[in-house]
């Protein structure tokens, strides 16, 4: 039989990636992620899937396909599908971001997982703190440099910039033929030499498939590609610009970010006031050598959001929070050196400024992606609600995790493989308009299998 992929998510979507790699009768997962979009007609904030009801209510809409030893004996308690031992050997995790591991949840804990050695930390903060999809499955670690088989098929994993650390590409070898997946990337972060890697040993392994992201390949990313370090100059200046409090929102586990803003807030003499999420991530980064991290306590507080008694006793918070509330800053000693603080405040704890009670004139940093959809306007109208009534300045400030249509190509170009399938974005076909055209384009279509030939 020949070596084959087949995407079961991540098709003509961002997010969602779900490819399953067959050969010689191994079968692996590349990842296994939510899709932003996945269920968006029938689910939202309001209604969700019941946790209680496993699997079945996302099969009811083809959200998850309906495989064969696959998935775990609670996820298909209540479906028409019957439990068997695995026939899924393993789960190769690309990075910890929602749209690659959001659905490993519902897979059966006997089907390892394989993931960078930075992905682990990763896994343990969320694990301790709020769950994670990983929970309960076997994990293999793997670093740049590193080999791995499973079944007939060897692994290259390959690191790659993104805006989550351990974010990694791979080169497969199966007896039919070699390929590539880029997972998610971009060239413009810190790390951008990491994917210039990924590139160069793609390339050197002579893929004949390559599956790449997407994202931005799009007629409407007209977004100047802002760097991670123009991030920095901006930050730097807007908080060199305030005397008031500034306070931002970002997503927690984007490290490159806590670091802009550390050294941004280093520059100006501010104290940076994280969440209790990102400081048990800060605390179990530090294990990782290879990258640098602003201490808790050290370098970062930690903020103290009222809780149950709304007192701040040790009892209020969970056990994994309590070692922080020592080291904590309230809303109090916020309020009294606003001057001196850069807050990290996601949306859903605005009301916390009723607390905080800001001055007037200070800066308020969306340090996200901008609104893409309708429920992302509403958030933003919101948000804009909220900025105003505290007499701030709004701001929009951001790099994106990843690379613009021309990086895109360029990587593309650069790996030469004989074949190209875009997955992980909405416009697959605008894959036709790219100049080199070296290359044969497949489109993925949902389900149906892609062979990999030498
Ligand atoms: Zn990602």
């Amino acid at each position: 039989m020949l070596p084959k992929v087949t995407c079961y998510g991540g098709v003509g979507e961002i997010g969602g990636n779900k490819f399953l790699l067959e050969d010689e009768g191994a079968r692996v997962l590349l990842d296994f992620g939510a899709g932003f979009a996945d269920g968006a007609d029938y689910f939202d904030s309001t209604i969700s899937p019941r946790g209680v009801n496993g699997a079945g209510d996302l099969f009811e809409f083809g959200l998850l396909p309906e495989m064969k030893g696959l998935y775990s004996e609670k996820a298909l308690q209540n479906t028409e599908v019957k439990y068997a031992e695995p026939e899924v050997d393993a789960v190769i995790l690309s990075h910890y971001h929602w749209d690659h591991t959001g659905r490993i949840g519902y897979t059966d804990p006997k089907i390892p997982v394989y993931c960078g050695e930075t992905t682990t930390l990763i896994h343990d903060a969320y694990s301790e703190s709020s769950g994670s999809p990983l929970d309960g499955h076997a994990i293999r670690k793997f670093r740049t440099g590193d080999r791995f088989r499973v079944g007939s098929m060897e692994f290259v994993p390959i690191h790659v910039d993104h805006s989550i650390p351990g974010a990694y590409g791979f080169v497969i070898h199966t007896k039919g033929g070699t390929l590539a997946y880029t997972g998610d990337f971009r060239f413009h972060g810190p790390a951008g030499s990491m994917t210039r890697d990924f590139v160069e040993g793609a390339r050197s392994e002579k893929p004949s498939l390559l599956l790449t992201e997407g994202t931005r390949v799009s007629e409407k990313d007209q977004k100047t590609n802002m760097s991670e370090k123009a991030v920095l100059d901006e930050a730097t200046r807007m908080v060199e610009g305030t005397k008031a409090l500034v306070f931002s929102t970002f997503r927690g586990n984007d490290v490159d970010r806590i670091n802009t803003f550390y050294h941004a807030c280093e520059v100006s003499g501010r104290r940076l006031v994280v969440s209790m999420k990102i400081a048990i991530l800060l605390e179990r980064l530090k294990a990782d050598k290879s990258l640098r991290v602003p201490r808790v306590g050290r370098d970062v507080d930690v903020y103290l959001r009222r809780k149950k008694t709304g007192r701040l006793d040790d009892s209020d918070y969970y056990a994994w929070e309590r070692p922080f509330v020592g080291r904590g800053v309230d809303a109090e000693q916020v309020r009294k050196k606003q001057g001196e603080v850069f807050l990290h405040l996601e949306a859903r704890n605005f009301p916390e400024l009723i607390d905080i009670r800001p001055e007037k004139g200070g800066t308020y940093i969306h340090a996200a992606t901008e609104a893409y959809n309708e429920e992302g306007e509403k958030e933003e109208s919101i948000i804009r609600n909220w900025i105003e009534h505290v007499g701030f300045r709004y701001s929009q400030l951001h790099a994106s995790g990843h690379a613009p249509r021309k990086e895109v190509e360029e990587l593309v170009d650069g790996i030469s493989a004989k074949k190209v399938v875009p997955v992980h974005t909405e416009h697959p076909a605008l894959f036709r308009e790219f100049k080199s055209r070296k290359w044969d384009l497949e489109l993925p279509v949902k389900g149906k299998p892609i062979s990999v030939s030498a």
